[in-house]
């Protein structure tokens, strides 16, 4: 990028704000994908008439523009991939409001999930959208991905909680979509259309968000299996019995032994499986339900069940699955992450056919699953230095992308596409709903500055 350039950009956030050193510029050239692309300069604003002065220099002068929250993504959407400028959000976090009355909030982009959610419990409402990422990951980043999580079970994703957004589109020109109103039919539902766009198609600069009055009570479940087969049959098991827990995650042999020498909280190393569930609600179905799942776990090849009896418990169950992904990464050198979705009856045949696939490829394997919603994370340990290895697990990923298709899933169920997954998308929507996509992007992006070389670049 030119000095002029840079100078008009500077002129806009400060010198302070904008960063060019080596060592700046490396550090926000990777997010959680965890391959290299340097950008040539980082911006930080503080409101949206800063990003869109931005935008409108970005795009009088052609350079390219990639939105960023905390880089925890996974699949490099938040980098940049044809060179230009990062604009990173992180000084944009303010919550704005919490309407008790109304029972909405109103963000700032760049404010970490978990404070919010802090913020909104602390006066008895919950806002459940809770990725493992929760801790660091923003809310725009969040919106962009549509991320899910655990609660996704029961509560849903993040779009079931979008009312409405500020945005700021490629020109320059500030928008609004939405309204702070539960009902609105007002015309394209084009919150909807931000949500999931990874960052391709308009910069969020503001986020209002639905809220829930907080459950009243919550117990946590760890129940352990010596075969996976069964921990599969029981998540199939308790919604046939019209139970719906708030989150049922699980975690195989190799994620167990991971977590365990990683944090040291005494699991048990000759399992096979652990599924961990959370029950919420109000304090009598709580006890009845919790009680209900226990009984479930146990008739269906669970060999211990432990039952949480306090707040304090159940923050300890859940200390080995949040830790998961840490203690995973350090297995190998690399830890290529998948996220194929299947319709939850199929949980326990897709746990073996991931099994069976890294065996037959001859791939080591490990898997996690917000198992209560059929979205699996088996997690491909390898080396990418060694690309014969990388073969096998492409030719791995392969088979169970195809494999998730032929069930009526989907290839990402929460992750989203990036660089990854762009080969796999026209296998799922077609062509012409790749068509569409492109308009889309045509409209809001005509110059195409913004976020380039991001999924729809690399379709086939
Ligand atoms: C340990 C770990 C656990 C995870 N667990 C989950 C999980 O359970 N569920 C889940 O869904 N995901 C999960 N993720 C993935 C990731 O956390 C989510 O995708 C999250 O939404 C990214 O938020 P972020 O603020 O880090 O965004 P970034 O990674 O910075 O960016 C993500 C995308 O959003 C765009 N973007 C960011 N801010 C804006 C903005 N203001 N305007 C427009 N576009 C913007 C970027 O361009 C990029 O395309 C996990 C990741 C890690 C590392």
């Amino acid at each position: 990028m030119n000095r002029e350039i840079l100078q008009e950009l500077v002129e806009i956030v400060g010198e302070e704000r904008c960063k060019t050193s080596q060592e700046d510029l490396l550090t926000y050239s990777y997010d959680a994908y965890l391959q290299e692309f340097v950008p040539d300069a980082v911006l930080f604003p503080t409101s949206t008439g800063e990003v869109a002065r931005i935008m409108q220099v970005a795009s009088a002068k052609n350079i390219f523009v990639s939105p960023r929250g905390s880089g925890t993504g996974l699949m490099a959407g938040s980098l940049a991939k044809e060179g230009g400028i990062v604009v990173c959000f992180s000084m944009m976090n303010r919550i704005l409001e919490i309407n008790t009355a109304n029972r909405y909030a109103v963000v700032e982009p760049g404010v970490v999930v978990a404070e919010l959610q802090r913020a909104v419990e602390n006066l008895n409402l919950f806002y459940p959208p809770d990725p493992g990422s929760a801790s660091v990951a923003t809310m725009a980043g969040t919106v962009v991905m549509n991320a899910g999580g655990m609660r996704g079970i029961k509560y849903g994703v993040t779009r079931d909680y979008l009312l409405g957004l500020e945005i700021v589109l490629p020109s320059g020109e500030v928008m609004n979509t939405g309204t702070v109103t539960c009902k609105d039919v007002a015309g394209y539902d084009l919150t909807r259309l931000i949500c999931g766009s990874e960052g391709t198609l308009a910069l969020v600069t503001k986020v209002i968000v639905r809220l829930l009055p907080k459950p009243k009570a919550k117990r946590t479940l760890q129940a352990v299996y010596d075969r996976i087969d069964d921990a599969g049959t029981t998540v199939a098991k308790i919604f046939e019995a019209g139970i719906i827990p708030a989150t049922l995650e699980l975690m195989d042999k190799t994620i167990i032994k991971a977590v365990e020498e990683f944090v040291h909280l005494g699991l048990p190393l000759d399992a096979q499986a652990i599924l961990l569930i959370d029950v919420d609600g109000e304090p009598e179905t709580v006890e009845r339900q919790s009680a209900q799942v226990a009984e479930f776990c146990k008739a269906y090849g669970a060999r211990d069940v432990r039952l949480s009896r306090s707040d304090k418990e159940n923050e300890q169950l859940w200390a080995a699955r949040r830790s998961a992904f840490g203690a995973i990464a350090r297995v190998r050198p690399t830890c290529v992450i998948e996220d194929a979705t299947v319709p939850v009856s199929y949980m326990a045949p897709a746990i073996k056919k991931i099994i069976e696939v890294g065996e037959r490829n001859g791939v080591m394997t490990a898997v996690l699953a917000h198992a209560g919603d059929g979205n699996l994370h088996p997690f491909f340990l390898c080396d990418q230095r060694n690309s014969e290895e990388m073969e096998r697990v492409e030719k791995a990923m392969d088979e169970l992308v195809d494999y998730a298709l032929s069930l009526g899933g989907t290839i990402s169920g929460e992750h989203g596409i990036g660089i990854p997954k762009a080969k796999y998308l026209s296998r799922q929507v077609g062509e012409t709903s790749l068509k569409m996509m492109r308009a889309l992007k045509k409209v809001f992006d005509p110059n195409g500055i913004l976020n380039p070389g991001s999924f729809l670049e690399r379709t086939a």
